[in-house]
């Protein structure tokens, strides 16, 4: 049985931790017990913290592609290695499934064999010029990144906040969600032990608000790298205007699904179900909005009912579990509060509604349906366990209440009918489009939202060149 680690920041490759810095628990989601205790960054590990940072710039801006491709493989394979050990941590942290953490760190694994191939494809161009003059345009890396990664994909967020910069040829400063630290490191461990230099990529942990001022404040830090919520997104995006770093901002969403007359609806309800409950709805492409039309409506809600009361509830180390708690105790407390509110308005409890057991943070997989607008549900993202599932009657409606929100993140469809699906993947706004399918990422695919759901992506080619800056240079 794997012990749950000691914690620590890693600063210039050194594991930085007592003195008289500050803590705060870890604690396992599904039982409230404390894990461990965090030492909290104070200014000085900051500082020291930037200063390795620009040194590890300046050693990994000349890194070869071979080099960056040998440290994204081995670090790859360490993880393949580690897995069973590495998930069990981000189940004790996060709450989810054992599987599903294994599966996130399996993304993991994707993500950096795919940006190991592309790291040779980080050319730019040459212009057509007369006999003696050269114009070429260069990709080269933005600099050292600050990035913060949420709790909920304590693996997967990681992964992407440090592999993206060091294909780039960035160093990288993560401060990952403090709740889910020990996953962080993992990632990072892997790294540093395939071959990273050690002043390429540090973790520190820290009360959120001042390590990002402190950070973002530098102005050695060129870029910034969030996913969160939209609101902490905002205040993030302003911090960066004052030194201009450039940013990724992946933030919120309220996943519309339009469930159509002429759908396959059995198979919508097995992709729906699976999706909503996945992570206990603790993700920002999770299906939200059951935007169904009305000869289906009555079966689509009654199947999702039906699927929600066959989700086994527990802890994520329990082989039979098909959904762990809530990560912390916030998000019942909203799940109360939203799902309170939208039945004082006239929605209807089709199944859950309720906390479940007297330990951890449980709550109950949950379908409300004829949710009136007014409801807070319909324009906050409720990020947990809850569908919400409403009838429509025309295409026209259906695509209205899609685009309504200020979100733009994942959308999914199901019709099979070809023509709309091409009306659909041109009028739906959002960064991500399923049609007929749940699965709307990879590791060769951008990843990221419109509008409120922020800007700039990561995966696939563009989430490397996301890191990296355009110089042209003109030679007489
Ligand atoms: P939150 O908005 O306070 O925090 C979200 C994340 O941002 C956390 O990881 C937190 O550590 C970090 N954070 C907060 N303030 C910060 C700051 N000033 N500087 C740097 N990082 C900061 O709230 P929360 O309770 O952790 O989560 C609530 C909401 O956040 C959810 O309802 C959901 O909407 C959103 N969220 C989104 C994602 C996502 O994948 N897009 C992930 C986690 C949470």
């Amino acid at each position: 049985m794997t012990q749950y680690p000691s914690l620590h920041m890693i600063i210039d490759g050194t594991r930085v931790s007592g003195g008289n810095r500050r803590t705060s628990a870890v604690i396992n989601p599904a039982t409230g017990e404390t894990l461990g205790e965090l030492p909290l960054a104070d200014a000085a590990d900051l500082d020291r913290a930037l200063e390795v940072a620009q040194s590890g710039f300046a050693i990994w801006r000349k890194s070869t592609p071979q080099e960056r491709a040998a440290v994204l493989q081995g670090a790859a394979r360490l993880m393949v290695e580690r897995a069973d050990e590495i998930a069990r941590v981000a189940t004790l942290e996060e709450g989810k499934p054992f599987a599903e953490a294994k599966m996130e760190l399996m993304m993991n694994v994707g993500l950096f064999n795919f940006y190991a191939g592309e790291v040779f494809r980080l050319y730019g161009r040459e212009l057509v010029r007369p006999e003696g003059q050269r114009s070429t345009v260069r990709w080269e890396p933005v600099g050292p990144v600050a990035a913060f990664a949420p709790w909920n994909f304590p693996l997967g967020n990681p992964g992407r906040k440090l592999g993206a910069p060091i294909a780039a040829g960035c160093s990288v400063i993560l401060k990952s969600a403090e709740e889910t630290p020990a996953s962080a490191l993992a990632i990072l461990q892997c790294l540093l032990d395939a071959g990273l230099p050690k002043e390429v990529a540090q973790a520190v942990f820290g009360v959120p608000d001042e390590v990002s001022r402190h950070l973002l404040g530098s102005p050695i830090i060129r870029k910034l790298s969030f996913t969160g919520s939209t609101v902490v997104g905002k205040h993030l995006a302003r911090l960066a205007t004052e030194n201009m770093q450039r940013t990724t901002m992946e933030l919120g969403g309220h996943g519309p699904v339009l469930v159509f007359n002429d759908a396959d609806v059995d198979k919508a309800l097995a992709n729906a179900v699976g999706g909503k409950y996945r992570n206990a709805g603790q993700v920002c492409v999770s299906p939200t909005r059951f935007i169904v039309q009305e000869d289906v409506f009555e079966r689509f809600r009654d199947g999702f009912i039906e699927g929600a009361r066959k989700v086994v509830v527990g802890n994520g180390l329990d082989p039979a579990t098909t959904m762990g708690p809530m990560a912390n105790p916030r998000r019942p407390d909203a799940m109360e509060r939203l799902i309170g509110d939208a039945l004082a308005k006239g929605a209807k409890l089709g199944a859950g509604g309720t906390r479940l057991g007297n330990q951890g943070y449980f709550y109950a997989p949950s379908v409300i349906s004829e949710v009136p607008l007014d409801a807070a549900i319909m324009t906050e993202e409720p990020f947990g366990p809850v569908a919400i599932v409403n009838p429509y009657a025309t295409e026209e409606q259906m695509i209205a209440e899609a685009n309504r929100l200020p979100y733009g993140l994942a959308a999914y469809n199901w019709t099979n009918d070809a023509a709309r699906q091409r009306r659909l993947a041109a009028q739906i706004e959002a960064g991500m489009v399923g049609i007929n399918s749940h699965m709307i990422g990879g590791a060769d695919a951008p990843f990221g939202g419109v509008k409120w759901s922020g800007h700039g992506s990561e995966d696939g080619p563009e989430g490397v060149k996301a890191c990296m800056v355009l110089k042209a240079v003109h030679e007489g």
